[in-house]
This record gives C-alpha cells, structure tokens and sequence, in this order.
C-alpha cells in the first residue's frame, strides 16, 4: 500500500507493476513493429495452443502460458526489423 508521504513518481511505478507478466515480455508475442513495441503494441501471439486461432493481442494483455522472453531473443528480433 502505497504511503501518503511517497513522492509521486513512486506511487505511480508501484501502480504499473501489473505490467510485467504480460504479453510485451512473453516469449510467443510477435509485435507488428519490434523496434517500437510498448504495451499497447498489438502482434500476434505464436504459442502452439493458440496458432490456429491467429489470436492477436496487445503487449499489455497475459494469460496463464506466459513465459518470459530473454534478451538474445529481442535483440535478434529487432535486429532483423532493422534490416
Ligand atoms: S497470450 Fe499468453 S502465450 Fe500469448 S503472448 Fe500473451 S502471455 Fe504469451
């Protein structure tokens, strides 16, 4: 619970801590635009359960098959963006 006597931009930072979890930092979400992707970035989500519904999602959504994407794997998306 955030305290009265926080400054403002901590009480704001806990407020958005929803957001790691989700589709933005998950393995399967394939972004439209890589290089620029945020949590209202729409793509597509690749996971195998998923694929034959070419479910598409934004970087804020989540569900229970989330799995964390590393770093290796953005840079080498956005490096093939870049090309
Ligand atoms: S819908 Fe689930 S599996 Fe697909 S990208 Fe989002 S968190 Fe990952």
């Amino acid at each position: 619970m955030p305290s009265i006597d926080e400054p403002e931009p901590q009480r704001s930072l806990k407020r958005i801590t929803w957001q790691y979890e989700n589709c933005l930092s998950c393995v399967w979400f394939k972004p439209n635009d890589p290089l620029n992707a945020d949590i209202l970035e729409r793509g597509m989500c690749v996971h195998s359960k998923f694929k034959e519904y070419q479910l598409v999602v934004s970087g804020r959504d989540w569900c229970n098959l989330f799995t964390e994407v590393r770093q290796r794997q953005i840079d080498k998306l956005q490096e093939g963006a870049a090309d």
